[in-house]
Formats: structure tokens, C-alpha cells, sequence
């Protein structure tokens, strides 16, 4: 890593975090304690809902909520294609099969009409994903959900702290789920949560991270036998648990939420500012009645660029020590996804026309406008080289 480089992304990490780290560290105790109890408290107060429920990964807390929500063979997902794939995966490690519908351009998230439409009988709930940290439409897949009697599940994890028409990400649904991957708002390392209202759920999918325990101190969730002993397993479950270190890394982080989002937030200004006269770009666009929760800066080229262009623009910006990345490519477009499913070109023509042209910048909390200016004065030099070699 050259001394010069503008990373994609970067965690903010303070004396405050690696205190609390160090005091578990000495405590002892490394799993299964305070730590992860007081995490989990902050974010279910921060969303308002009853119950959070730690764990080792987004994607760990997406599956152990179908599993819970008893999703297997058979049944459908109605989902987005415009997303980070692990969104799409945990259909397929249920065994059941995600049902792509296409976004709408400006949210960027599954248009709600195309989605209604999607339903059928084999439907068993709808997976909606804020991309980039946009919640806008999460009120209506309520509706749609609650119409039709299946759940709404929120891949909140690109959105934590973000709020909708008075409501947090992660209370939308029946249950929403964060990442604290290390470039999430906030990180733990590696780790997730599972929010919910549902007691029901949340004790399934407690038990689910510990190898189908039943959950101490509640006896079993099915009824009958109470052993409650360290080897007694109920249920198929996994080894989904978040460690005291990492919770200890959360709590941290979640003291410093607003401060974190409010940086974030003057870096997104700052580039919106900077860009605001480029005619080649589309700046993403804040919903009415949002507090946005910015995880990454993705603008994208105007419609008459090509994938190949915009392809060679950020290898050009990676070239000049300037992180940039092709947020997001589609889920359906995956080799893994052509393979099972074989979609043809065009299927979500809104999804892979956008997807073709997204590209993301630079973005953590604290950026300087120096900062700024350089990686937007260096893709304005990409694109007049990509324009020249067009007229060539
Ligand atoms: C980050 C992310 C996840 C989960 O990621 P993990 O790396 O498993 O924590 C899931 N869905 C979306 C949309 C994400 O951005």
C-alpha cells in the first residue's frame, strides 16, 4: 500500500475501541459474555425494536433468519438483483429460490409494483435489500408483505442508522439484519445482528448461532424437555457467534455511531458539492423524508457509456493510487447464478444497465476536500482520456 493511496473504504477506529478490546482481553473472557449482551442491547435501542441477536457475519444472520423463518425446498424469495450476492446466497442455502425482480433507477431498490407481481403461492417472504444505505420503498414491502401474510426480511446492512418516514432500518420487517464488516458504518471485524419485535424468532435464531442449544435461562423453545446443559442440542445449528472482542469492538463503535454518520454524511456533501456541474454523471439521490446513513459514494456514468468504458475509468483511478470499484455487478449475471438458473441478457434490463455503469469512490468518515478534489479531478482526467480515445 503506497503511502499516497485514497483507499475504497476505511474503518475509524479510536482509543475509545481499542480500550474496550484491551479490557476484555484481560477479562478473560473471550465468548459468550457482557460484551456481546450490551451490543446487542445498543442496537435494538438504536432501531427500536425488542430483540438483537449477535453474530459472526451479515450473511450468517440473513441464513440463520431463514432457517427460523422456516424458508426451505420449494419455496420462493422475492428479492433484488442489484445487491452484494450474499443478499441472494442465504435463499440458496435454505434450499429455496430467489425470484429477481427489477429496481426502480432512482432508489436503486426492487421496484415494490414488479415485486407484488413476482408473488405467488409458493412465495414465503420478501427479501429487500437498502442498497447503499437508501431505504426508500421499505414501508411499501411492509405492505405488500403484511397483504399478502408473508415476511418482510430487511438486508439492512448497508444501512445502519439510517431512518424512513420516522422509522430505523431494521425495524421495517420481521426481522432486519446488519453487517459490521470493515467497511460497513461501523465494524466489528467481522460480525452481524439480527433485529426483531419477534421473541419467537429471536430465541430461534439465539439457538441457531450455538449449535441449537436451547437458550439459557428459557428452558426449550418447544417445549418439553428443559436440559438446558451445554450438550443438549435441540435443533440442527450452527456456530454463529460473534466473540467478546469483536462485541467489545461494536459497543465501541455504537458510542461513536452519530459522530461516525455525521462524518460520513460531510464526505457525501463534499463529493455532491464537487460533482454537482458533471453532466457525464448521475449522483445518487436522497429519498424524501430520509436521514441517510451513507455506506459508500456511488456514482455512475450517464447512459451513452459502456461497461467497457467505465471498466477502464476505474483501473485508470486504481492506476493513480485512487480506490474505485463496480458496485455492484448482478446477482442474476453471477457465473454461479448463470449456471443454476441461466438467465438471458436483459431479464432486469434497470438493474444491468445501471449496474454496467456504477462506480464507486472513495468514501470513509473524515475524507479531507483536498481528498476529495484529487479523486474527482483524476476521473474527470479518465473520463476526457475515455471522450478523446472515442473521437479517435
Ligand atoms: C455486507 C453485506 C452483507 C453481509 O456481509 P458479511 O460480510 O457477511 O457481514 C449482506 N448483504 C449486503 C447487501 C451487504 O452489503
Amino acid at each position: 500500500m503506497s503511502h499516497k493511496e485514497i483507499p475504497l473504504s476505511r474503518p475509524n477506529i479510536s482509543r475509545h475501541e481499542e480500550e474496550l478490546v484491551l479490557k476484555v482481553l484481560r477479562s478473560g473472557r473471550l465468548s459468550i459474555g457482557p460484551m456481546v449482551e450490551q451490543f446487542e442491547e445498543m442496537v435494538a435501542r438504536r432501531c427500536g425494536v425488542r430483540h438483537a441477536v449477535a453474530c459472526s457475519s451479515g450473511t450468517a444472520g440473513l441464513h440463520m433468519t431463514m432457517v427460523a423463518l422456516g424458508i426451505g425446498p420449494g419455496d420462493e424469495v422475492v428479492t433484488t438483483p442489484f445487491s452484494f450476492i450474499a443478499s441472494s446466497n442465504v435463499i440458496l442455502y435454505a434450499g429455496a429460490k430467489p425470484v429477481f425482480v427489477d429496481i426502480c433507477p432512482r432508489s436503486l431498490n426492487a421496484d415494490p409494483e414488479l415485486i407484488e407481481k413476482a408473488i405467488t403461492p409458493n412465495t414465503k417472504a420478501i427479501l429487500a435489500v437498502e442498497a447503499f444505505g437508501n431505504p426508500e420503498h421499505m414501508d411499501a414491502y411492509a405492505r405488500i408483505a403484511a397483504k399478502h401474510e408473508i415476511p418482510l426480511i430487511e438486508d439492512c446492512c448497508e444501512a445502519l442508522g439510517a431512518m424512513y418516514k420516522g422509522k430505523a432500518a431494521g425495524s421495517f420487517g420481521r426481522a432486519g439484519v446488519f453487517g459490521f464488516y470493515p467497511n460497513k458504518q461501523i465494524t466489528t471485524g467481522e460480525g452481524g445482528m439480527i433485529v426483531t419485535d419477534d421473541e419467537r424468532l429471536a430465541d430461534l435464531c439465539r439457538s441457531l448461532r450455538n449449535h441449537g442449544r436451547a437458550v439459557q435461562g428459557k428452558g426449550s423453545i418447544e417445549g418439553g424437555s428443559t436440559a438446558g446443559s451445554w450438550l443438549h442440542h435441540e435443533r440442527l445449528g450452527f456456530n454463529y457467534r460473534i466473540s467478546e472482542v469483536s462485541a467489545a469492538l461494536g459497543v465501541a463503535q455504537m458510542e461513536r455511531l452519530d459522530e461516525i454518520l455525521r462524518a460520513r454524511s460531510a464526505t457525501a456533501e463534499m463529493y455532491i458539492e464537487r460533482m454537482a456541474g458533471l453532466n457525464d454523471f448521475v449522483l445518487p439521490t436522497i429519498p424524501d423524508e430520509c436521514e441517510m446513513s451513507w455506506f459508500v459514494f456511488v456514482p455512475r456514468l450517464s447512459t451513452g457509456y459502456t461497461r467497457d468504458e467505465r471498466d477502464r475509468i476505474i483501473k485508470g483511478l486504481r492506476i493513480h493510487d485512487i480506490g474505485s470499484s463496480d458496485y455492484f455487478p448482478c446477482i442474476h449475471q453471477q457465473p454461479i447464478y448463470q449456471q443454476a438458473f441461466g438467465y438471458r441478457e436483459g431479464a432486469f434490463p434497470i438493474a444491468e444497465s445501471v449496474s454496467a455503469r456504477t462506480l464507486a469512490l472513495p468514501f470513509y468518515g473524515w475524507m479531507t476536500n483536498r481528498e476529495v478534489d484529487l479523486v474527482v479531478q483524476t476521473l474527470e482526467l479518465m473520463l476526457s482520456r475515455e471522450n478523446l480515445s472515442r473521437r479517435a
